[in-house]
């Protein structure tokens, strides 16, 4: 798989994050249908609590999980005390 200058795939988008700050940790979080995007489940990046410029749609929780593996993160469940739409965090 070829990134060029510019891609803004997950990959890349974790790496550019993690070249920025180094003290800020990057996480993936996955929404079910957030109120922003009620027809997709989107995946978004966020640097410690605040999220990036970084966001992706996808029609499934499964598609969004698929876009996710391979980056070597660990999926972390959603807590209770989560929004609704929070699926879980990746990092
Ligand atoms: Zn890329």
């Amino acid at each position: 798989m070829s990134h060029a200058d510019g891609c803004r795939c997950p990959s890349c988008a974790y790496s550019i994050c993690r070249a920025m700050r180094r003290d800020l940790l990057p996480i993936f979080q996955i929404f079910d249908r957030p109120f922003d995007a009620p027809d997709h489940v989107v995946v978004r990046l966020f640097t410690n609590d605040q999220p990036t410029v970084f966001m992706w749609r996808h029609s499934t929780v499964d598609a969004a999980r698929a876009s996710l593996d391979g980056l070597g993160l660990y999926c972390i469940p959603r807590d209770p005390s989560d929004p609704p739409t929070h699926v879980e965090s990746w990092l």
